[in-house]
């Protein structure tokens, strides 16, 4: 994603500049890895690094979280964030996931399903993630989320290919065509560069 805009949010001059589209993925576990740029562009800084920038990405992202997490949580996200990176990106590139990022993934998933129980919803039943901190639950989210990308068709996990760009997200189109990020961002930029090349 290339092109940057300011939010009104002029607070911090480090959380002063986000891509122009922050969530773009169509998955939590997706948008949570475009959170720091696998490209070495400067301008894209890691944007949940610290504890207050991770509490302003998940609200963004429409987490209710009321309170910043403690040092200890934002390494687990982090090291959470860096499994799912390593994986996703690996299939990206056809490769083979590492088993070190495929075991933090397990161990998120397990205390994930440790914590679901059956409660009584519309006369039924439905699963519910019983932790009570609001950030286990999102993280758990996040872990879930990630799970049943892995276990749905893999084709539909892709990557822009705009060299600048190198985000994930879901193609969920029938035909597998989603090809961009965005289409008014990196697939106009592409459409651009085409266009001067053939003149
Ligand atoms: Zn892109």
């Amino acid at each position: 994603l290339v092109t940057q805009v300011s939010t009104a949010n002029t607070s911090s001059a480090r959380t002063a500049v986000l891509p122009k589209h922050e969530f773009v993925a169509g998955r939590l576990s997706l948008d949570f890895c475009n959170s720091i740029s696998p490209t070495r562009r400067p301008t894209l800084r890691d944007r949940i690094e610290s504890a207050e920038d991770f509490l302003g990405w998940a609200r963004r992202a429409g987490a209710k979280l009321e309170e910043k997490p403690a040092p200890k949580m934002l390494a687990r996200l982090h090291r959470l964030r860096g499994a799912l990176v390593g994986i996703f990106h690996a299939l990206a590139e056809q490769r083979t996931p590492a088993v070190a990022d495929l075991d933090v993934l397990n161990e998120e998933l397990a205390e994930a399903r440790a914590a679901e129980r059956l409660v009584p919803a519309d006369g039924g039943f439905e699963v519910e993630d019983t932790s009570p901190q609001p950030i286990d639950r999102f993280r758990h989210a996040i872990a879930r989320d990630a799970a049943g990308l892995l276990t749905g068709d893999l084709r539909r996990v892709k990557r822009c290919p705009s060299h600048d760009c190198l985000w994930l997200f879901h193609d969920d189109s029938k035909n597998l065509s989603r090809r961009w990020c965005a289409m008014d961002d990196c697939g106009t930029l592409e459409k651009v560069r085409r266009y001067r090349g053939r003149s």
